[in-house]
């Protein structure tokens, strides 16, 4: 999965750059920096390589899809529709503008059921945000479909997803506007870092202010420059910049091992009849971060979890049902509405009455799901041994279940 496993001499050189000049802010500063625009560089590079028409580089996937939610005008009173199985980041840019977020189901796609959207519309419904989970992606024929239909704004949390595609167009161009995310640990990195794309000038031109405390960028003194809204400082430095501008370069290299090794490692788990795969809309569009796979019941999912930990094999599997980051069942400080300062109270009531929503279609998918995440560094005889364990594994849960209790 991620970029940093092949950290190289590529990523040292653009670092050099900048440590040389010294210029490590991405404005200004013209005469000092020999030359050296790493932001814009990277921003025209996933342009080009992903094919959205502008792009806006931020400090991280989370203020990515803030200062999207900003440009798109959601805040208080807006209800922005999202999946229950996502990275704590989607609720959290919500809340911060101040809108409500409504989760809904996943299906056996990891992603938006597009019937649980539709079931959740109401009058106060602004936005749909399919989260591109584990490297692949939502419906999104059916998604905008809806949109369209009800006229709300669609933004693609494709923070996972770097390089997957639906019908050719790459996740997160497809909406109004679309979120990368460059942390450590995406499939390519900045060290931290995001972007928002978009193909809307409108909501470019706002992406670009807002992310610098809403100047306008429009003189050629930062410093006289005019400020038409509120804005906030989600500015990525040059240092940042220039680790991503040589990873976007070798992006598609780290794709084409991942698909390789997802490929081999998915042969294996295909000779087990039992085990299912997740559902792609577009299965040639997968960027193969992740191999994700099904069991029949979540008791032997549980097994097979048990077995993989119990042979010290389990790093790299995950089984995203018991986990606190990604999803509703163990999101307490969530549920609970336990933040640091007040929320306003359509926010609070909305967060309380998650205690009693029923998720029981996402549970039972996300109970028999593992995911295994996908190395750049596997040698093709370490993926047929992960592939041998896992199998293993698997047989011997079904085995175990298959024999009846003694007592
Ligand atoms: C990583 C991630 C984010 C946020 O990215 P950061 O750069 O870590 O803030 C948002 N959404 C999803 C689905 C992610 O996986």
């Amino acid at each position: 999965m991620p970029g940093f496993e092949l950290w190289s001499d590529a990523e040292r050189k653009e670092l050099m750059d900048v440590v040389e000049s010294g210029i490590l802010m991405r404005y200004g500063f013209d005469a000092q920096r020999k030359g050296h625009w790493k932001a814009k560089e990277l921003e025209q590079a996933i342009c080009d390589r992903f094919g959205a028409r502008h792009a806006q580089l931020v400090s991280s996937g989370t203020a990515a899809l803030t200062t999207a939610m900003a440009a798109l005008g959601i805040g208080a009173g807006d209800e922005v529709i999202m999946p229950s199985f996502t990275f704590v980041a989607s609720f959290e840019a919500v809340l911060s503008t101040g809108a409500v977020p409504v989760l809904v189901d996943v299906d056996e796609t990891l992603t938006l059921n597009p019937a649980a959207v539709r079931a959740a519309i109401t009058p106060k419904t602004k936005c749909v945000m399919p989260v591109h989970m584990c490297g692949s992606m939502a419906d999104m024929d059916a998604l905008q479909a809806i949109c369209k239909e009800h006229k709300l704004l669609l933004l693609e949390d494709a923070c996972q997803s770097i390089g997957a595609a639906y019908k050719g167009k790459s996740l997160g161009t497809i909406g109004d506007a679309g979120t990368f995310s460059f942390d450590f640990v995406k499939t390519m990195t900045c060290g931290e870092g995001g972007v928002v794309m978009t193909n809307r000038e409108d909501v470019y031109t706002k992406c670009d202010a807002f992310s610098d405390h809403g100047h306008d960028h429009k003189g050629v003194d930062r410093g006289a420059d005019l400020h038409p809204f509120l804005g906030y400082n989600f500015r990525i430095s040059e240092l940042h910049a220039a680790v991503g501008l040589a990873q976007v370069r070798r992006v598609d290299e780290f794709l084409a091992i991942q698909k390789t090794n997802h490929a081999a490692l998915k042969g294996f788990l295909s000779s087990v009849p039992q085990v299912s795969f997740r559902q792609l809309p577009d299965a040639e569009g997968d960027s193969c971060t992740f191999l994700s796979w099904f069991l029949p019941t979540e008791e032997l999912t549980r097994s097979v979890v048990a077995e993989l930990k119990a042979q010290g094999i389990l790093g790299g599997n995950f089984y995203w049902y018991d986990n606190n980051w990604h999803y509703i069942r163990k999101w307490d400080h969530l549920k609970n509405a336990t933040a640091l300062y007040p929320l306003n109270e359509a926010q609070r009531t909305a967060l309380l009455h998650l205690r009693e929503q029923d998720f029981s279609a996402s549970d039972a998918v996300m109970g028999r799901c593992i995911s295994t995440s996908i190395s750049l560094l596997w040698t093709e005889e370490q993926v047929k041994e992960k592939g041998e364990k896992i199998v293993a594994a698997i047989n011997k849960a079904l085995k175990n279940a298959a024999v009846p209790s003694q007592n």
